[in-house]
């Protein structure tokens, strides 16, 4: 039987390995017809996925994976999108939204009056105090999120009044929304990030990115249900470099390969049978660094209702976890008390300014993901009594009439969210082994490249980031073709 054999093989069609095959397909250097992307799930999006409306009782789509453009300065991916100049597939005036109005936070009693308390100031003060704490010296020993926190109260104890002291950390635990981990797990060191501008939400739908990248790249190169297990990168067959296995046997050829299977996919043993065996396999320096770093897990779950009854003047809210210090430990079996984490919820009613998208989005982090994604008809019972300190004057909380939940831990080729740094974890390590020349290991004499969204600095994490790094593969392999 003959072997596919291309000149490049993408393995994942994330927005990593579609903008690679965009970018190549774009160069003077290739054509669609060079490259082939092969893709383990029976959909292009990896973790850009946005729900079918038939899952709706409300006709609305919502994105389970990312669903904003972050860093507005420096976003390629926005910046590209408004290029395109294609209304069809994205009007940043229609599609875009700015939900950062300052954050309209509540607790068991209710609402919170920021204002009157002074509150936003002193969690600036926090942020500032973390950044200078760390960054007075590089070798000073890194400590999780909520004991920085401690330190910060200890150190400026007659600064703050008693109820400053007693909230301004568990509104710092908003972080556990960004990173999906608990505030005991986020790395202090690095919990602050250095923002470049506003973060849009992207009101359309993600899939509006997919559609835009599969433009270039013919619906024939991208193999879907294709599970990529071997890579044997001495290969010797038909002249080409590269042999890919997949998990159903077949086999392709190729001399160039851009590898972008998450971070959690390249963590696994290689018998796993969700691994990839490499041959030879992967240097050790590569298997260390991969070892030292870790995978968070953000989810979503969506509740829609027949009517809203919540306040629509805000688009978003923060319910902040009681003050009860101790977070569960790794793995949850039996639905938590209500308050154990912070929750962040997005109102879409006032998002798409329509009180029929009367839905709210909610983001939940580790491990309470792990918990909802496998039991989501939990999910009311635990946020309810959170929920209901957001009803409007007069208001009272009404049920869902449905709830939807993402699935990350459950995918076995995604296995959570992004990168996430745990205390001592180094987040340079892993990019520099996976991206630097190592004469000697063999690996980057031989043209295999990888990207996603754990294989840059800027933008870690972010679909500009996971875009840029393909950007960054398909000019590697432009400019290294012989
Ligand atoms: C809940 C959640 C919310 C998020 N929110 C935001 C946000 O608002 N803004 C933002 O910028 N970012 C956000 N992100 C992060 C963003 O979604 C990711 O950084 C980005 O989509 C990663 O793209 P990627 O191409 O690196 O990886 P992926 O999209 O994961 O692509 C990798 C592909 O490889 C495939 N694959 C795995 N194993 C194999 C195999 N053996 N063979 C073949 N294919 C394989 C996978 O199926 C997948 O399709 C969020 C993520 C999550 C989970």
């Amino acid at each position: 039987m003959a072997m596919p054999s291309n000149e490049i093989c993408i393995i994942g069609a994330g927005v990593a390995g579609l903008k690679a095959a965009q970018a190549l397909v774009d160069s003077t250097k290739f054509s669609s017809k060079d490259l082939v992307i092969l893709e383990a799930q029976d959909y292009a999006g990896g973790r850009l996925l946005t729900s079918d409306v038939k899952e709706s009782k409300l006709g609305l789509k919502y994105d389970l994976g990312a669903a904003w453009f972050h860093d507005l300065l420096s976003n390629q991916t926005l910046a590209d999108l408004i290029a395109a100049n294609d209304p069809d597939i994205f009007d940043v005036g229609e599609d875009g939204y700015f939900d950062n109005k300052d954050r309209k936070v509540y607790n068991q009693d209710g609402p919170v009056n920021m204002i009157e308390l002074k509150l936003n100031r002193v969690v600036e003060e926090m942020e500032k105090f973390i950044e200078i704490y760390f960054h007075d010296s590089l070798d000073v020993k890194d400590v999780s999120l909520s004991e920085i926190i401690e330190e910060y109260k200890r150190q400026y104890d007659v600064f703050l009044t008693p109820i400053q002291k007693k909230l301004s950390g568990q509104i710092l635990r908003y972080l556990e929304l960004w990173y999906g981990i608990t505030w005991d797990k986020i790395s202090g060191k690095y919990a602050i990030m250095d923002h470049h501008g506003r973060d849009l939400y992207n009101k359309r739908g993600y899939k509006t990115l997919i559609n835009y990248l599969c433009k270039s790249i013919p619906p024939q190169q991208i193999h879907l249900n294709t599970q990529v297990k071997k890579i044997n990168r001495n290969n010797q067959l038909n002249d080409y470099n590269i042999a890919l296995e997949t998990a159903n046997g077949e086999v392709f050829l190729c001399n160039y390969l851009v590898v972008t299977v998450p971070q959690s996919v390249l963590q696994l043993d290689p018998k796993h049978p969700y691994g990839l065996e490499w041959n030879p396999p992967l240097p050790d320096r590569i298997t260390d660094a991969l070892s030292s770093i870790h995978f968070g897990a953000l989810g979503k779950v969506v509740f829609e209702f027949a009517t809203p009854w919540w306040d629509l003047n805000e688009d978003r809210f923060l319910i902040l976890a009681s003050e009860n210090d101790t977070v569960p430990s790794k793995q949850i079996t039996e639905s938590p008390p209500p308050f154990t984490f912070p929750a962040y919820v997005l109102n879409y009613a006032s998002i798409h300014k329509s009180a029929s998208a009367s839905s709210l989005v909610i983001l939940t982090q580790s491990p309470l993901t792990e918990y909802l994604e496998a039991h989501p008809e939990k999910a009311w019972s635990y946020y309810e009594p959170m929920l209901r300190r957001l009803c409007a004057h007069g208001q009272s909380v009404a049920d869902p009439i449905n709830t939807i939940t993402s699935k990350w831990t459950q995918n076995p080729f995604i296995r959570g969210s992004y990168a996430a740094l745990h205390v001592d974890d180094d987040p340079s390590d892993l990019i520099i082994q996976l991206l630097a020349q190592f004469p000697g290991t063999g690996l980057y004499n031989c043209p295999i490249r990888f990207a996603g969204e754990h294989t840059i600095s800027d933008g870690a994490g972010c679909v500009h980031g996971a875009y840029q790094s393909g950007i960054d593969a398909a000019n590697w392999i432009i400019d290294n073709k012989v």
